[in-house]
């Protein structure tokens, strides 16, 4: 049989949203419900597949089909195309199976001429209409099929009112007009170095040209490429009979939309234009009006207009977008899909609906955009504010959320200032563990360098804070404290913006918006909360950080970076007096200072956590992290301790690193400073062993970081089991700890057997086995991902989102192989992937038990964890 590669619209449905588009699909299926839409068809997206398979052409029998539609369209209109007195006009537009705003979109009016016009006019006793339908044409034609420049066309209308003196073109009258188009059509000739072509079918021909091969122009192929975007065969292009919205009073185009797409209130929502054509709108020649317009102009039209709408909503079960035209008091609906709307309405809407009956639990889960839902979570800045905003530059998106402050240019002024109830940004090229507590009291992270998962990523997601990361534009002089962007120069002190959402950094103060959750965020979390498989628990150092994740549904803390407690004012001290130390008795000294701090650290947060699982992490980062590296802090760390320069100077130099992420840091620690991890599990089950006596859960979990060997673990456990033993006998009560490993060097992984012969539980620390896998340094690869990204090598950060061919791989390898060891080993992932939607389906597809993310991103993990299991199982 032959194959079929043009539909009329009485012949699909919208399940055909593949072939026909999501444009043909959903005009077919208004057709079969009888909903008055312009007869029309549908040439399909195989041909626009087939058409870049075989070098931009198409089969000949392409060429016939859509013959034999336009033949079976006249006669269905009553019209012919090309016809000197009574043609048929069509209008081509292009539409995926997704919407996709890039490729070429609508050319009405196709098929006048110098002829054709003329019976257009007669016809419709308007000859000025007729007219200046076709220098509408003309213009779309030239700028979207022939690719003359927009401006072109302006500059000869302009003229032209110039001439005659006159403002609107709506002054201007049918000998005006005529002019216009041979303008128009010389502006062609001399631009396209064609001429413009009077046959109809050429025209029709050159249209559904244009439309495919718009489908791979560079912002169709940018918008893919951003909105993850695959597998599609291209797009279709839909041509249907013109009805005019322009033809007067009683004539008017617009659209609507069944409930409102900013709040999602179910209201009636949308536009008109009385007396119009939808390119006026586009254009922004005229402003539309409010619905109401029509509602009082033509309440019959109005009211079949919401009856139609409402019923579509009630078919498509969503709401609603539609565009419609009124011709001479009759209404048209030229399309309708599934409005796009913000995260609140999308969360209200999905929620209404199953209020309303109209769509179960399941499938409001999946209606709503795990992605989207972190906007709900944080402040924003006012989106009127931004238009009117001075913009600086834009980083990477490290950690969503707005700041407002001064800049300052160190962590110590970002502490001081703020205590003196100043609002601070600080400011640095890159920031480490030392400036913390700046961090900390900064509202916002600004830095010029750095990925998404460098010290500052990491620890303002962690927080909570707004933070933009790897602003390369921007050149900081620490110290003379100022930094400059595009010429801009920002001192210490002046006022910027930061929008950790998108990474837009902004001079002065913008508006902020803050977030509400409402009632109907809780209702949809706890659905997500019935149908997950996967646990979700979050990455958080201290109580403040547990209780806010605990509020936001987090089951347990899968990674406590004990690191970070010790950079507070009063413990760093401690810190430094361990590294300096130079014999084992004076080390011990040291981290018997530190004891009680960490001890009370952890009651915390076990409280905090009332008895759910809480992951501690013995000590990772190397130690000359907790070392001043500017010559004052050197100087001043010199008299505070009482150690001379030299000494300082000369341990600095003994703990310098080439490459410190793969240098002396994690387990390898405790393998040269054993005292180091007796300190840290006296401090954990202590701690638990208090709370146990006074009636409390408590449920420690001990992990040992960067693990490669078998071997490296054992000693660690070694370690910790005595330690744990001696400590709890002390205390003379019952606890039940476990002891498990970080998997994130790639040897861990792939001996996980071994490993897991030791550990209880591993969890995937995805950022180091990124870092390790790939051998790309977290801490420089921002500096090329960006061209990996533009050039299309890559299509996302490695670092965002899970590598699922690459280290997802090695990940199955060491389930697998862990599992076969011990069958009920537990399993998670902690790493910064945890809180990434796309991640977290992968982590529930290889049967881990939990994901552990930054606080603010427990409600989306809890969302993608349910879409997951019910993308697995299905949603009926
Ligand atoms: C990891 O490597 O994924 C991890 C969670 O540890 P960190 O980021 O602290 O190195
Ligand atoms: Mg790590």
């Amino acid at each position: 049989m032959q194959k079929k590669y043009v539909y009329s619209f009485r012949e699909g449905k919208k399940e055909m949203k593949e072939l026909l588009g999501g444009k043909g699909a959903n005009l077919a299926e208004m057709t079969s419900l009888g909903i008055t839409v312009p007869p029309g068809f549908t040439v399909t997206t195989q041909v626009c597949d087939t058409y870049y398979k075989s070098n931009r052409k198409y089969p000949g029998e392409v060429i016939n089909q859509i013959d034999k539609k336009l033949a079976e369209l006249e006669k269905e209109i009553g019209k012919k195309f090309g016809d000197k007195k009574d043609p048929l006009l069509v209008s081509v537009r292009s539409g995926a199976a997704v919407s996709m705003p890039g490729m070429m979109d609508t050319v009405l009016n196709l098929g006048l001429n110098d002829e054709t016009v003329e019976g257009l006019a007669k016809k419709t006793s308007n000859e000025r209409f007729a007219w200046d339908s076709y220098r509408r044409f003309i213009q779309m034609f030239g700028d979207v099929v022939m690719e003359v420049d927009h401006d072109k066309f302006e500059e000869q209308l302009e003229e032209i009112k110039k001439e005659k003196g006159v403002e609107a073109d709506t002054e201007l009258d049918v000998n005006d007009l005529k002019k216009v188009v041979n303008r128009y059509k010389k502006a062609i000739k001399e631009s396209a170095g064609k001429l413009f072509p009077d046959n109809p079918r050429e025209q029709l021909q050159m249209a559904i040209d244009a439309v495919f091969s718009s489908w791979n122009n560079e912002r169709a192929i940018i918008y893919r490429r951003l909105n993850d975007i695959k597998g599609l065969l291209g797009t279709a292009v839909n041509v249907q009979a013109m009805v005019f919205g322009n033809m007067g009073k009683t004539s008017g185009t617009g659209v609507c939309f069944t409930r409102n797409p900013a709040t999602g209130e179910n209201k009636f929502y949308g536009e008109i234009l009385m007396n119009a054509q939808g390119e006026d709108v586009v254009s922004g020649m005229r402003t539309p009006k409010a619905i109401d317009e029509l509602k009082s102009a033509m309440p019959e039209v109005y009211n079949q207009l919401v009856k139609t709408c409402k019923r579509l909503e009630m078919h498509y079960r969503d709401m609603q977008d539609s565009e419609f035209t009124i011709q001479e008091g009759k209404l048209y609906l030229l399309q309708t899909r599934n409005g796009k709307r913000t995260p609140a309405a999308s969360v209200k809407i999905a929620v209404d609906m199953v209020k309303e009956k109209l769509i179960n639990e399941k499938t409001a889960l999946m209606r709503v955009n795990p992605y989207q839902l972190e906007q709900l979570l944080h402040k924003q800045i006012d989106p009127l504010a931004k238009k009117e905003a001075e913009f600086l530059t834009k980083g990477l998106p490290a950690s969503p959320g707005v700041a407002v402050g001064e800049a300052v240019f160190s962590a110590q002024k970002a502490h001081d200032w703020a205590g003196k109830g100043k609002k601070v940004i600080l400011v640095r090229r890159e920031t480490t563990p030392e400036d913390i507590e700046g961090m900390d009291a900064a509202q916002g992270i600004l830095t010029s360098r750095g990925g998404m998962t460098s010290h500052a990523a990491v620890v303002g997601r962690g927080m909570g804070k707004c933070c933009v990361v790897g602003a390369s534009e921007v050149s900081i002089n620490p110290k003379k404290e100022y930094f400059t962007v595009k010429g801009v120069e920002i001192k210490e002190g002046d006022i910027i913006t930061l929008d950790g959402s998108t990474g837009e950094v902004f001079k002065g103060q913008l508006r902020v918006i803050d977030p509400q959750l409402s009632s109907d965020f809780t209702k949809l979390m706890k659905w997500a909360d019935k149908f997950k498989k996967l646990g979700v628990m979050t990455n958080a150092d201290t109580p403040h950080d547990a209780k806010v994740a605990r509020n936001f549904g987090a089951e347990g803390i899968g990674l406590c970076r004990t690191e970070h407690m010790f950079f507070h004012e009063d413990r760093i001290k401690a810190v430094r007096e361990m590294i300096l130390a130079y014999d084992l008795e004076s080390r011990k000294k040291a981290l018997q200072k530190l004891l009680p701090f960490q001890k009370e650290d952890f009651k915390g947060i076990f409280e905090a956590m009332e008895g759910l699982p809480v992951t501690i992490r013995l000590l990772d980062p190397p130690l000359h992290e907790f070392l001043p590296y500017n010559e004052k802090d050197i100087l001043d760390l010199s008299k505070e301790m009482d150690v001379s320069l030299e000494k300082i100077y000369a341990k600095l130099e003994e703990l310098k690193e080439c490459n410190p992420m793969l240098g002396h840091r994690g387990c390898r620690l405790v393998v040269t400073f054993p005292e180091i991890a007796e300190m840290q599990t006296e401090a954990i089950i202590s701690a638990a062993c208090e709370l146990v006596k006074k009636g409390k859960k408590v449920m420690p979990e001990i992990m040992i970081p960067l693990v490669g060997f078998k071997e490296e673990l054992d000693f660690n456990v070694k370690i910790v089991k005595r330690v744990a033993k001696e400590i709890i006998s002390r205390y003379n009560v019952k606890l039940d700890y476990k002891i498990g490993t970080m998997i994130e060097v790639p040897r861990g992984a792939i001996t996980a057997d071994e490993i897991a012969k030791t550990a209880e539980f591993f969890s995937f620390g995805t950022n180091d086995l990124t870092q390790m896998m790939l051998g790309f340094s977290r801490d420089d690869a921002a500096k090329f991902i960006g061209s990996y990204l533009e050039k299309g090598i890559f299509e996302k950060d490695p670092f965002q989102v899970l590598d699922q061919t690459g280290v997802g791989q090695l990940m199955k390898i060491a389930v697998e192989k862990g599992k076969k060891t011990r069958k009920d080993l537990k399993l998670g992932i902690c790493g910064e992937h945890g809180g990434d939607p796309s991640s977290i389906k992968f982590c529930h597809k290889l049967g881990l038990n939990y994901v552990s993310c930054s606080p603010f991103r427990v409600p989306i993990a809890r969302l993608a964890a349910a879409q997951a299991a019910l993308e697995e199982k299905g949603i009926s």
